[in-house]
């Protein structure tokens, strides 16, 4: 089995080592009910996606350390001037103005309330989570945004008070080190690797 490509930056280039494409043997489809006949193959590939998170950087390094980030437009001639974003984005929508990051771990710690959800019983490829997977959308006073993301524990309700837990232990650096959980949530309930 190969190296899986692993990426670092020096000198402002990639620098990559590894396998980032990996061709494994196909097989042939024949069918069982005509004589084991030809019918075609099937094609394994695997690739390695480098994905680049650019400015958003920030935001997931945060995750990993019990921080919720988000952007706020401080550009004095913008309309939406004051206006915070979270999920998280780089630029100001009304003035393209390139926005403050800002750390509301504590807005989100003691406003988020669960503005609607959805429970979904299957789920597309690679999903790690444990189904059913509870997909909430949430809610922040002085946030004109709303965040998506799954309850961790228990069931969700329109209007619950929701706290955030981050994978510190072991993190993916993905939208997956967050999770959500109801307030009041004991520690010794959360999934493995998560904390408060
Ligand atoms: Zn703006």
């Amino acid at each position: 089995m190969s190296m899986f490509g692993q990426v670092h930056v020096k000198n402002g280039q990639y620098k990559i080592k590894g396998d980032f494409h990996e061709l494994t043997p196909n097989m042939p489809i024949r069918n069982s009910d005509d004589g084991w006949k030809l019918m075609g193959v099937t094609n394994p590939r695997d690739m390695t996606y480098i994905h680049s998170y650019g400015g958003e950087s920030i935001f997931f390094e945060s995750l990993s350390k019990g921080k919720l980030m988000a952007t706020r437009c401080d550009n004095k001639k913008c309309e939406s001037k004051g206006s915070i974003y979270q999920p998280f984005r780089i630029f100001c929508p009304d003035c393209l103005s390139k926005m403050t990051v800002i750390d509301m771990t504590d807005i989100a710690k003691k406003t988020a309330k669960i503005h609607t959800f959805m429970v979904c019983e299957r789920s597309g490829a690679f999903n790690i989570l444990k189904r059913p997977i509870k997909f909430i959308n949430i809610e922040f006073d002085g946030v004109c945004t709303i965040l998506m993301s799954y309850l961790a524990v228990g069931e969700p309700e329109i209007g619950m008070r929701v706290v955030p837990i981050f994978q510190k232990l072991d993190p993916t650096y993905t939208i997956l080190d967050m999770a959500w959980v109801p307030e009041k949530t004991k520690s010794n309930h959360l999934p493995k690797g998560f904390s408060f």
